[in-house]
């Protein structure tokens, strides 16, 4: 039995190996420890042995057993460090790499006129205020008087949502939210998106106004002429000429077709002397936006007394404004999302 013993040993290192994997050491506990195990056995065959010898086997077995199961664990023990090694490894990060670089986004070029034009009003003493995109009929044409069948609806082609529901066209209706829930006296400006039913190079489905209205008790058509010449001397040059055509609006009487010098040509119509001006189409004027007195039909949607205030109104597209700052030709360059385009605005 105790040649058997040695064998066992023998065998049990033979097979324990540096490259055993889990699966092997786990096999072989389970071949010799086992309850069916090769040194489980063993022990159970003490009791044939002649009980003189039985107390040498029985301490040569045990430390059999406690030998496998030491050689067991430590390779156990290895294997686990080898493959904490491995994944540390694996996993390893370079920290004196360069990082991969996160580029900088740019304000888009319309924000940039916007929020240059609505700084020039808010300087003035202007607030902001802002109105739902998708409006009823009643406030984007009824309350600007524009009763249905009015001719003026076909001055915007229109997006209806539903039968009452219209994407605004415009954002006069922010006026009439704000004059419906104040009193005056008010001076507002509201930017945002409005949309018309058009596509080509200088109109786009989706684009952007500032629209702006002054009442209070004694607003007269000096003090609309006053805050606009200010605001396109703001934006265009200290030295621009600005004027005023009569034009037609239903909400605003009278109204006016604000128009500034062309600054390519000076006003001339001309540039070297023969050349009719591009930007101006030779007229020297380029018109910049609408305005006008408030309608005193305006006035009674809103509730407030006619004969007791009045104000101003004007509106302004930010694309033709962009365009003209920038020399840009096309409207849909600002929304084709183009990196090289946007790039250049800072
Ligand atoms: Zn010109």
């Amino acid at each position: 039995m105790r040649e058997s013993l040695d064998t066992l040993r023998n065998e049990f290192l033979a097979r324990i190996v540096d490259g055993a994997s889990e699966q092997e050491v786990q096999r072989l506990r389970v071949e010799f420890l086992g309850r069916k195990g090769k040194l489980t056995l063993m022990f159970h065959r003490l009791k044939e042995v002649p009980p003189e010898e039985r107390p040498g086997l029985g301490e040569a077995l045990n430390e059999l057993r406690g030998f496998v199961e030491g050689k067991l664990e430590l390779r156990l023990t290895e294997l686990k460090r080898r493959e904490k090694e491995r994944l540390l490894q694996a996993e390893r990060v370079d920290i004196t790499l360069p990082g991969s670089r996160w580029e900088r986004g740019r304000v888009h070029p319309l924000t940039l006129v916007m929020d240059e034009i609505t700084d020039v009003f808010v300087a003035m003493g202007f607030e902001l205020a802002r109105g739902p995109d998708i409006e009823d009929d009643y406030h984007n044409f009824e309350a600007l008087n524009m009763p249905p069948d009015h001719p003026a609806r076909d001055m915007q082609d229109t997006f209806f949502v539903s039968a009452a529901r219209v994407l605004r066209t415009h954002t006069s209706p922010v006026q009439i939210r704000v004059m419906e829930t104040r009193k005056p006296p008010l001076q507002v400006i509201a930017p945002g998106a409005v949309y018309r039913h058009d596509d080509d190079a200088t109109h786009s489905p989706m684009f952007h106004q500032v629209e702006g209205f002054m009442v209070d008790s004694q607003i007269a058509f000096s003090d609309l002429k006053g805050v606009l010449t200010h605001f396109l001397r703001r934006v265009f040059r200290p030295e621009t000429g600005v004027r005023f055509r009569p034009s037609f609006f239903p909400f605003t009487e009278p109204s006016a077709e604000v128009d500034i010098q062309c600054f390519l040509c000076d006003g001339k119509g001309m540039v070297q002397g023969q050349q009719a001006c591009r930007v101006c189409k030779g007229t020297g004027w380029l018109e910049i936006l609408g305005a006008g007195m408030i309608d005193p039909e305006v006035f009674r949607f809103v509730g407030y007394d006619a004969e007791r205030v009045s104000g101003f109104a004007f509106g302004m597209g930010v694309e033709r404004i962009a365009m003209l700052k920038y020399g840009i030709e096309d409207i849909r360059l600002f929304f084709q999302n183009e990196l090289r385009f946007l790039r250049q605005f800072a």
